[in-house]
């Protein structure tokens, strides 16, 4: 099959749909794979990279685009991108189109064939391919979190483990899902003293084995949110009610109860916030001080490590791209019950519910 690798335009975005060893995967299958040139240097990943294992560069991105049968992407199409997409073509890539209307009908007109990241399901339950997005945001939130702790960012002036003969930072984890568990997995590597409160209990009896002992969970119940205000250095917010808007855990009224110096980092920042008084930040200018309280709110926080999730994103759609690539989009998804509701665009039509029912269409 022809593949087409574009490099992503959308604002500050430096992943790439697909790194030089994923490549050498598709070409030792038979397949065509031509990259537009650059598409991976925002991610470390030169083009001379792509060459050496057999993949095409093309300078011409509407060449590229039109000579390809399966697209490959990070983010939404863009409108020129849209404007670039024909009837026939495969799009694979992060859609969320429930809340993007013109895109949606963007995507019916072109004829194209729109299989989403972000819809594809696993056996084991979750969204395989958004997880490998919040194990990064996980793990950085607590690299954020330790770095605004300092002085010089408005914290309390503490180093998250300690040193001997001075306790370590207090952590407080709010959702034990991907994003939470990462977070907490980080911070207990740190030496912190870490908590995780979730809303599920087997959610928790899964985490209590898991890290025996070393963790301490915690029912997410009123009384729990007061003693992790009152008591945390740092409070990581990795809730997540699907489909709805962040539920507000802490006040602004609340802060004046945290620590001077403490720290708020809201991961859920994409889903309006965990937190009352977070707004969303730039990796440019990540934070603020609310109340004395550092706020960390970045929107998109794997962007700021492109190359890490540019490998992370490859390995878990990799699986799904050669099943497109080897079999075609019919084929593919029809013996793969996970992979049929990433369709969510076909011939003109929504085939994804949710998406149809936010925008009044049939499915
Ligand atoms: P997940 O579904 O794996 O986990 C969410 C957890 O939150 C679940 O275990 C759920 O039981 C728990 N929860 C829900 N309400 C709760 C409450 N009131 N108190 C305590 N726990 C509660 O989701 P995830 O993949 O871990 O994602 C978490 C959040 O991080 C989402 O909002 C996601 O959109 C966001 N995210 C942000 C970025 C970023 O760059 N900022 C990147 C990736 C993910």
């Amino acid at each position: 099959m022809k593949i087409a690798v574009p490099k992503e335009i959308k604002n500050h975005e430096y992943r790439v749909a697909l790194t030089p060893t994923g490549a050498r995967e598709l070409v030792n299958r038979g397949h065509q794979v031509r990259l537009q040139a650059g598409a991976g240097e925002g991610a470390g990943f030169p083009d001379a990279d792509y060459e050496a294992v057999g993949a095409l560069l093309e300078a011409d991105v509407a060449k590229l685009w039109e000579d390809a049968e399966l697209i490959l992407k990070v983010k939404e199409p863009q409108p020129e991108e849209v404007e670039r997409l024909a009837e026939g073509q495969i799009l694979f890539t992060y859609l969320h189109l429930a809340a993007e209307e013109e895109l949606t009908r963007g995507l019916m007109n072109s004829g194209a064939t729109c299989i989403a990241y972000e819809t594809i399901t696993s056996p084991q339950g979750g969204l395989p391919l958004l997880a490998p997005m919040s194990a990064v945001a996980g793990r950085m939130a607590v690299q954020a979190g330790a770095h605004s702790l300092e002085k010089a960012q408005g914290g309390a002036g503490m180093l998250l483990p300690g040193v001997p003969g001075v306790p370590p930072a207090r952590v407080t984890v709010i959702g034990g899902g991907v994003v939470g568990e990462n977070a907490a997995r980080m911070a207990l590597g740190l030496g912190a003293e870490v908590t995780i409160l979730d809303k599920s209990l087997s959610r928790l009896e899964v985490l209590d084995h898991r890290y025996q002992g070393r963790l301490k969970t915690a029912y997410s119940t009123t009384d729990a949110m007061e003693e992790a205000i009152r008591e945390s250095d740092l409070i990581i917010g990795a809730v997540l009610v699907p489909g709805a808007a962040a539920p507000k855990l802490i006040t602004r009224a609340q802060l004046k109860d945290m620590k001077p110096g403490s720290v708020l980092v809201d991961v859920a920042i994409d889903q309006g916030g965990c937190f009352e008084t977070s707004r969303a930040t730039t990796h440019a200018e990540p934070t603020y001080v609310v109340d004395g309280v550092v706020h960390y709110c970045v929107a998109n926080m794997p962007g700021a490590v492109a190359r890490t999730s540019t490998q992370a994103l490859t390995n878990a759609t990799l699986p799904f791209v050669m099943a497109l690539a080897d079999k075609g989009w019919k084929r593919a998804l029809a013996d793969d019950p996970h992979f049929l509701p990433g369709l969510n665009v076909h011939a003109g039509q929504v085939t994804y519910p949710a998406v149809a029912e936010a925008f009044g269409l049939d499915s």
